[in-house]
């Protein structure tokens, strides 16, 4: 469908309803919604592979340059995606906590009060 048989289609006070929201962009604004969505119908979701809906999870982390973003059917499955976040972060801690501990314990060779 074209957008002037949606145009032509619409009563005299929509039209200018229309015409006010365009004037004050709420038109770009629902078009820029829209086109998430676009964005969003072809995803899959990384922990189960179904294809996500409209209302699905959306996670964005990382630093700007880097910015990584996952979509998520459904609770389960971001909290899921979460866990396992957390875990290989604990266990990249633990192993960059061991090095510094050595290296510590090779110049300093004192130990360390907490
Ligand atoms: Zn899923």
């Amino acid at each position: 469908m074209n957008y002037i048989d949606i145009i032509d289609k619409l009563e005299e006070n929509e039209l200018e309803m229309f015409e006010k929201d365009l004037k004050e962009g709420y038109v770009q604004k629902y078009i820029e919604r829209k086109k998430e969505f676009f964005k969003i119908k072809n995803k899959t979701c990384p922990v189960c592979g179904n294809n996500v809906r409209e209302d699905c999870f959306v996670l964005i982390w990382g630093e700007p340059s880097i910015r990584k973003k996952a979509h998520f059917c459904g609770i389960d499955c971001l909290n899921y995606f979460i866990e396992q976040f957390i875990n290989k972060r604990i266990k990249t801690q633990k192993i960059e906590n061991k090095k510094e501990m050595l290296e510590n314990k090779g110049i300093k060779n004192r130990s360390k009060k907490k």
